[in-house]
This record gives C-alpha cells, sequence and structure tokens, in this order.
C-alpha cells in the first residue's frame, strides 16, 4: 500500500487550519500544520511534503516569499489559498512558482480536487509520462503535435497548436495570461493580451467550445486560462 501523501498546510487562522486537518486527515492524507511562514519552511525543510498548502496572508512574511524561498531548492506542488478580488496577487503567486490557487471561502472537495490535480502532475513531471491529453472528444498527442476531435485530426495553426499544448501540459491547472504569451510568443511580449483573447477565441471555435459553457477551456478571470483535467 503507497504511503498517505504528506500535506503541509500553512495557514495562522485556526479554525480555517483545524478544519482543514481535521478533514484531510479523515481523507487518509497526512497532514502537518504551520501557523506562519517560518514554521513553514521549518517544517518543510525537515520533512518535505508532497503538497504544499498555502496562505498568502500570513503574520510573519507574504505568502509569496514562501513561494519564493521554496523555489530555491523544491519543486514540490503549492497550492495557494486567497481572498477574493485578489487577482493581482494570484497572479504574482503564480508567477514566483505556485502551481494552483483557491479562492477563499472554498469547499474541501474543491482543494482535494486541486490536490490530486498537483499530486498527478508531479509524478507525471518526475516519470515524464505526460504526452498525449484526452478528455471527452479532445485528443492530443503531444510528442507528435497532432489534436483531433473524436479521432479526426483537426486543423490547427503552429501558434493556435502551441497555445493549447501548453494548457494541455498543465491541464486541470491555471496558465497565466504572461505565462502563456511568454511559452508561446516569446519573451517580450508580455503586454500583447490581446494575441491572447484571439487565439483563444479561435481555438475555442475549432473545439466547438462554447465561453459560456465551456467543455475544455475555462477563463480564470484577470488571471488566465485552465484546461480542464484530462483522465
Ligand atoms: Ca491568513
Amino acid at each position: 500500500m503507497p504511503d498517505k501523501p504528506h500535506i503541509l498546510i500553512v495557514e495562522d487562522e485556526p479554525e480555517i487550519s483545524r478544519f482543514l486537518e481535521a478533514s484531510l486527515t479523515g481523507l487518509d492524507y497526512r497532514v502537518d500544520v504551520a501557523r506562519s511562514g517560518l514554521d513553514a519552511l521549518k517544517i518543510s525543510t525537515a520533512h518535505p511534503p508532497d503538497v504544499l498548502v498555502l496562505d498568502l496572508g500570513l503574520p510573519d512574511m507574504d505568502g509569496k516569499e514562501v513561494i519564493r524561498r521554496m523555489r530555491e531548492w523544491s519543486r514540490m506542488p503549492i497550492i495557494v489559498l486567497s481572498a477574493r478580488d485578489q487577482e493581482a496577487e494570484k497572479v504574482e503567486a503564480l508567477e514566483t512558482g505556485a502551481d494552483d490557487y483557491l479562492t477563499k471561502p472554498f469547499g474541501i472537495q474543491e482543494l482535494v480536487a486541486r490536490i490530486k490535480v498537483a499530486l498527478r502532475h508531479h509524478s507525471r513531471r518526475e516519470q515524464m509520462l505526460e504526452n498525449v491529453y484526452n478528455h471527452k472528444d479532445l485528443s492530443l498527442d503531444l510528442s507528435r503535435r497532432k489534436a483531433s476531435m473524436k479521432g479526426t485530426e483537426i486543423r490547427l495553426t503552429p501558434t493556435e497548436y502551441d497555445l493549447l499544448s501548453l494548457l494541455a501540459r498543465k491541464a486541470g491547472q491555471v496558465v497565466t495570461h504572461s505565462e502563456m504569451l511568454r511559452d508561446v510568443w516569446g519573451r517580450n511580449s508580455e503586454e500583447n493580451d490581446h494575441y491572447l483573447r484571439i487565439y483563444i477565441q479561435r481555438l475555442r471555435q475549432k473545439l466547438g467550445d462554447n465561453p459560456l459553457n465551456p467543455t475544455y477551456i475555462f477563463t480564470e478571470p484577470g488571471i488566465g486560462y485552465r484546461l480542464v483535467e484530462d483522465k
């Protein structure tokens, strides 16, 4: 039987951390709690968790500083917890190296879903198995640069393909606007938000995806886009 996944919760509000600890322990995770940034750094150095769940508003340091220091030595998945209406802060956290975020208040199911995505991504990244994406009618073969719907290849321009494959490599996780612009159009393109809107619109048309009720590509307002997780 595999070891229970080890989650470190970094949260200074006792009610929230107690609730998360009890819920996750009940779901068979091994849970540690840190109440400050320094605690978080100490505990994760001594016992590196499989996933770090990090509140951005901590008493002793900014949560983004915790991310920055972690990323000096570790690629462990980091999911940040942030208040509503803090889009700029979420974007900064993602750009600093967080893998995903949840907006407070959130349900425990939502958190568990994100933890599972993070664990899967991490192990895939280690094993280099992330070469195929399948969800409903859409399949991507990332090693052959092919996309198809219901088995029929769809014609994508190289840029459209690059965008879709970036989203697929991070399926289930949010990808920020500037990460997409950098990755697909190169550095110095980060101001060109309008490219993204145009290309996402074209992709959605080719996938037959309705932005108001999406099957594949979800908009994270003010932050980026998320391709639904494959199975
Ligand atoms: Ca807090």
